[in-house]
């Protein structure tokens, strides 16, 4: 401990055992600053909003005329009606009688999860659910029931004996470290016979999915009015920043009564608002984007031979110094193309997580994915 004191000299050397320990077992995490010059494929932009000018010209507007910030939380003076007129698109968009928007992501699920849910309710999650939805139901006090991921007979039988009155379903639509997804028709089927509500988180599938409104998985399945609460963030493809959940109205009230996440918060400023309602509209009326990505995706599909179900393409290796040392050696290529490691995946899945983007050129693909061949990643662990 060098510049700022700490308060024992025990708790000092608790924390610097702890890194050390990662350090050693190649699990330190670090803010490493962005290639400029590498061609990224980790990022979640999958349609390329981010870098869209529509969305910057409409962030610069809203700023322009109303700030920098809300300046307060939703239930004091931050319910603009630029958010009441972005949380109504959404609920049209979704096929939902309301809609909210929050913060992040991350702060959505915990606060959903812990308004809707107390001791006596139990959950049911997939086991690589994302940490978000996984500490929302370890804080809302229920219990917590795990089923193998996709397998929907364990987790039939997880509800056979539950005796719970409120049990809930929750799940990713897309995986986001695996790019795989449930049979949303087959667990809403079991969430009716069991009398069970549905969380489903579309952070990864918002944008992507869905014929006629790119609404998400749950479009696609055609479940939207099956599914209890749909979820999902404005901060991958839709390019900005924030979150929203849609659903009954009840079940929206609720949450603006209960979920602290919302209540104790400043609310979004008015660019980020108005970002998230100009690639909402984006995504419904410009077909471009979607059909670039999906594009690259199927060009990816037939370089690797394997099929491909999302933008997000696991690259199994299964040890940890050998995938920073494929990461590292994919960057010295020109391609950024991050290590994911334990604890954000299993003990002993470690894998590359390849993520595809409308603004990727078939070039770019082909060359990764030569690379790839290259190191003998591909092919399995
Ligand atoms: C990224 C992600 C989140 C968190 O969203 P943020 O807006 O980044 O906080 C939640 N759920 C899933 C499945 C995600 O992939």
């Amino acid at each position: 401990m060098s510049k700022f004191s700490s308060p024992t000299q025990q708790g000092a050397d608790r924390y610097q055992l702890e890194l050390d320990t990662l350090f050693a077992t190649s699990r330190l995490r670090q803010l490493v600053p962005d290639h400029a010059n590498c061609i990224n494929f980790s990022a979640n932009d999958y349609l390329g909003l981010a870098h869209d000018s529509r969305l910057a010209q409409a962030a610069m507007e809203a700023t322009q005329q109303f700030g920098t910030s809300a300046s307060s939380s939703r239930l004091i003076t931050g319910t603009s009606d630029l958010i009441l007129g972005l949380e109504q698109q959404i609920a049209r968009w979704k096929n939902a009688e309301a809609a909210l928007v929050f913060n992040s992501g991350y702060q959505a699920n915990v606060a959903i999860l812990q308004a809707l849910l107390s001791g006596g309710d139990e959950v049911f999650c997939d086991r690589l659910n994302h940490a978000s939805l996984i500490d929302g139901c370890q804080l809302s006090g229920a219990k917590l029931r795990r089923y193998r991921h996709l397998d929907l007979n364990h987790l039939e039988s997880l509800l056979q004996q539950s005796t719970a009155t409120i049990k809930w379903i929750v799940t990713d639509s897309v995986f986001s470290m695996d790019g795989d997804y449930p049979d949303l028709v087959a667990l809403t089927d079991l969430a009716i016979r069991y009398n069970a509500f549905t969380l489903i988180d579309e952070a990864h599938a918002t944008g992507i999915y869905g014929a006629k409104k790119s609404a998400g998985l749950c479009e696609q399945f055609g479940v939207s009015d099956r599914v209890s609460l749909q979820m999902g963030t404005f901060s991958k493809a839709l390019g900005g920043f924030g979150a929203y959940v849609a659903g009954s109205r009840t079940l929206i009230d609720t949450l603006i009564n209960q979920a602290r996440g919302l209540i104790y918060s400043t609310a979004l400023p008015p660019g980020v608002i108005a970002a998230a309602a100009k690639a909402i509209e984006i995504v419904q009326h410009d077909p471009e984007p979607k059909a670039k990505l999906w594009e690259n995706i199927r060009l990816t599909e037939e370089l690797l031979q394997t099929p491909v179900l999302s933008p997000i393409i696991p690259v199994p290796v299964g040890d940890t110094q050998r995938v920073l040392a494929l990461s590292e050696e994919l960057l010295k290529a020109g391609y950024r193309v991050h290590a994911i490691r334990p604890p954000t995946v299993p003990e002993k899945t470690d894998r590359l997580r390849v993520s595809l983007s409308a603004r990727h050129t078939a070039d770019e693909i082909r060359g990764l994915v030569s690379v790839l061949e290259k190191t003998g990643c591909l092919g399995g662990a």
